[in-house]
């Protein structure tokens, strides 16, 4: 591990204060993320912001009728908060999905939103990677790319984002509010992310020394119908990042969906969400599954696979088909007993 310089910010002004006067630093939360790529070489900041006693830990209901979250407040309490997992179920199986219950009651929701791909070429130092060393090349593009992505990459990167709260976060069309040097902005969570395009070590749109103090989420919170679906390979926590989840939030009346929010994760270095295929099946029936075939066909349209991926395309679109039956059929069941934290081995 290299050397760097630590400091303990003692409110957020500070905190982002302290990350402007110093070059290469990173704000510390839990360190779930960071600590691992430090020790590895991944990651080798010059200093560490210390943010674990800043006073964000707290659940408030909004004027508006929706929940401010704190970015400290943890996965696991986030996920067991009885408004979340009653009115935002849907975030709450995704945080549970995720992970083991060990790293759940330290990981943060900020570091959650900003966690590092999980690319095994970005993670090994001795070999090539655009997002780690840029203009070094990418070795998973012509390596070993099962688990990488199919939507919006590039020819200098095809990592996908490994987060479940994202694509929860995604399909609930949360917005961020963020400290910088002019003060306080909200950010819809939509525009947080970046595709890779030419500079994949971007992976955000804030600037380096800007804070999430908070996510908000509005009040729509699809309790009723919804469902968090992820597919890999094995359900235990070494095998924890997902192939395809898809996140289905749907308002139907009267048979007839009114509103949907539909989210993948796993196929590129975003959540992904088509806002224009969504709207194709307002107004249609919620059984209408040549509709839903189609708009699962529209979403997956611009996929782009790798030799080692493709099958991704295909599982994707049965993933968002399936989704749609476990959401219609799906009215305020207990949480699965994986989403309960019984990780199995
Ligand atoms: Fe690096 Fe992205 Fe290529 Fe992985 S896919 S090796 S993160 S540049």
């Amino acid at each position: 591990m290299n050397r760097f310089s630590y400091a303990r910010a003692q409110s957020v002004a500070d905190a982002v204060r302290l990350h402007h006067a110093t070059p290469d630093a990173e704000f510390l939360a839990s360190g779930t993320n960071l600590v691992d790529l430090m020790r590895e070489n991944v990651m080798r900041p010059t200093a560490i912001i210390d943010i674990t006693r800043l006073p964000l830990r707290d659940i408030e209901a909004t004027p508006e009728g929706g929940l401010r979250i704190g970015a400290l407040v943890t996965n696991s309490a986030l996920a067991w908060d009885a408004r979340v997992s009653e009115r935002y179920p849907l975030l709450a199986e995704a945080i549970l999905a995720g992970a083991s219950a060990q790293i759940r009651n330290a990981a943060t929701v900020g570091g959650n939103l900003l966690q590092r791909t999980r690319c095994l070429y970005f993670c090994d130092t001795a070999t090539c990677c655009n997002k780690r060393a840029p203009g070094s090349g990418c070795g998973a593009l012509d390596g070993v790319n099962r688990m990488h992505a199919i939507l919006g990459a590039s020819a200098r990167c095809i990592a996908t984002h490994p987060s479940d709260m994202c694509v929860a976060l995604e399909a609930l069309d949360a917005t961020l509010h963020v400290a910088g040097r002019r003060g306080m902005r909200a950010l819809p969570f939509d525009a947080l992310h970046r595709l890779p395009g030419h500079t994949p070590h971007r992976e955000t749109t804030l600037a380096d020394e800007e804070l999430i103090t908070a996510v908000e989420l509005p009040h729509e919170g699809y309790a009723r119908h919804f469902t968090y679906l992820k597919l890999r390979d094995r359900q235990s926590y070494a095998f924890a990042f997902a192939l395809v989840p898809v996140a289905l939030g749907l308002r139907i009346e009267d048979g007839v969906m009114h509103t949907l929010a539909c989210a993948l994760g796993g196929v590129a270095h975003r959540p992904w969400r088509d806002r224009e295929a969504e709207a194709l099946l307002i107004g249609r029936a919620a059984d209408d599954t040549r509709a839903i075939a189609r708009y699962a066909d529209a979403m997956l349209a611009q996929a782009d696979p790798r030799p080692g991926n493709g099958f991704k395309v295909d599982l994707a679109r049965h993933a968002i088909v399936r989704a749609f039956e476990l959401a219609r059929a799906h009215e305020s069941r207990p949480l699965s007993a994986q989403a309960r934290g019984e990780d199995s081995a």
